[in-house]
């Protein structure tokens, strides 16, 4: 992604040597060769998201571990869409996934990789999400992971790991100096990386949400599709999955992607806003109620603003209290309940209304990237926020009557 050098598979480089960390490798098809093989209409009768493998980064025999991964609902949210005064919106809810977010999409990809290297053991530096869901793959695949998480990761993830297995470093830091460590240690002892964006086969694991939306709606791209963004490694994975679907005529025209940070981690946001160069701006601090955004480098910055530069689309930024609002908003309107960093999107859609970036006849379709169970403490205090609680009640019928309920 900074110099366009190209590497063979066989090379086996998480990144260009020219560029070390900053030279994020970005994977290439032979287009013709896949389209001359494959047809969107002959994938075959598996679901979830190994149907795609023809456009997936694995020579044709290696294994891919047994939990079911992909194959996640898209929602009409009817209701929804008539608060906004929308024509239609839909959401893919990556919150049902095995290990509760779109991580397992990449997580699936680095252990059948791992195996495709002969890899002893997977590592990987997160945010929580992406550490839970290598747990979970690994489990499943009876691979052996060392997670290096900050401190302040919510316990509910770090739970979910320890649950699976999983070594758990807590780093006394940031999610940036998780990710540097792992980087250092997975040198030093040699175990496979799975890390955002370091790893170039993230991306392509994660870009098969995009695919599943587009087979979905049978084969029409929307004309907006908005998620949430830290590293950006979604975003640049959504952009690709659908970048190989123009390629291959599968389906006929881009969509504008848009891109929801929070207001206390937005450096992509503010990049994009003032024209600034991601290579070399530097580092924020990062704080914000949703921690799977919570990124001051984000890894994935060239291929995130790429996406946005490429179809037309925008950032936009959304504050916490508006993130938290947003959980039971779209938990009442569509029985879909999200963690902050998935929550975060409705409250983006209604800024990029209220900035004129979609408008009322646009097909609109959202990603909610992670489930609401995976921070009860958000989840409480996002209820606190709208004023609800539940009613303390005696253990008989005229104390029920007595709260008036009808
Ligand atoms: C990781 C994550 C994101 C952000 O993805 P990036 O690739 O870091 O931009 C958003 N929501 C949830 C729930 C996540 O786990």
């Amino acid at each position: 992604m900074r110099c366009g050098a190209t590497h063979a598979p066989e090379a086996q480089v998480y990144v260009c040597p020219c560029h070390g960390q900053d030279g994020i490798l970005d994977v290439e098809y032979d287009y013709s060769a896949i389209g001359a093989h494959h047809h969107r209409d002959g994938l075959g009768e598996a679901l979830g998201m190994w149907r795609y493998r023809p456009l997936l980064p694995l020579c044709s025999d290696t294994p891919v571990a047994p939990l079911h991964v992909g194959g996640t609902p898209l929602l009409d949210a009817d209701r929804l869409a008539a608060e906004l005064a929308l024509y239609r919106l839909q959401i893919k809810d990556e919150g049902v996934q095995p290990t509760g977010s779109l991580k397992d999409r990449a997580s699936a990809m680095a252990v059948a990789k791992a195996r495709e290297v002969g890899a002893k053991v997977v590592c990987t530096a997160s945010t929580g999400n992406a550490a839970a869901a290598l747990a979970g793959l690994c489990a499943s695949d009876g691979m052996p992971c060392v997670i290096f998480v900050p401190e302040a990761a919510p316990p509910a993830k770090v739970a979910q790991m320890l649950a699976y297995g999983a070594t758990v470093l807590l780093v006394e830091g940031s999610y940036d100096q998780a990710f540097d460590l792992c980087l250092q240690a997975a040198d030093h002892f040699g175990w496979y990386n799975r890390n955002t964006a370091f790893n170039p086969y993230m991306a392509e694991g994660k870009k098969t949400v995009s695919l599943e939306i587009c087979e979905q709606r049978g084969w029409k791209a929307p004309d907006v599709l908005m998620v949430s963004v830290g590293d950006g490694c979604i975003l640049a994975g959504v952009h690709k999955g659908l970048r190989d679907l123009l390629a291959l005529g599968w389906i006929d025209k881009m969509p504008r992607l848009i891109g929801v940070q929070a207001t206390g981690s937005n450096y992509l946001a503010e990049a994009w806003r003032d024209g600034q160069d991601v290579r070399d701006k530097k580092p924020i601090r990062a704080k914000t109620v949703a921690d799977s955004l919570s990124v001051g480098l984000p890894r994935d910055r060239l291929k995130a603003m790429r996406a946005i530069e490429q179809t037309a689309g925008a950032f936009v930024q959304v504050d916490d209290p508006a993130i938290l609002q947003a959980i039971p908003t779209l938990a009442r309107l569509t029985g879909v309940f999200a963690e902050p960093a998935g929550a975060a999107v409705v409250a983006g859609l209604k800024v990029a209304i209220g900035q004129g970036l979609v408008t009322a006849d646009d097909d609109i379709v959202l990603i909610n990237t992670g489930n609401g169970l995976k921070d009860i403490d958000s989840a409480q205090r996002s209820v606190a926020l709208v004023g609800d609680r539940a009613h303390r009640v005696a253990a008989n019928l005229p104390a029920v009557e007595a709260l008036d309920l009808a």
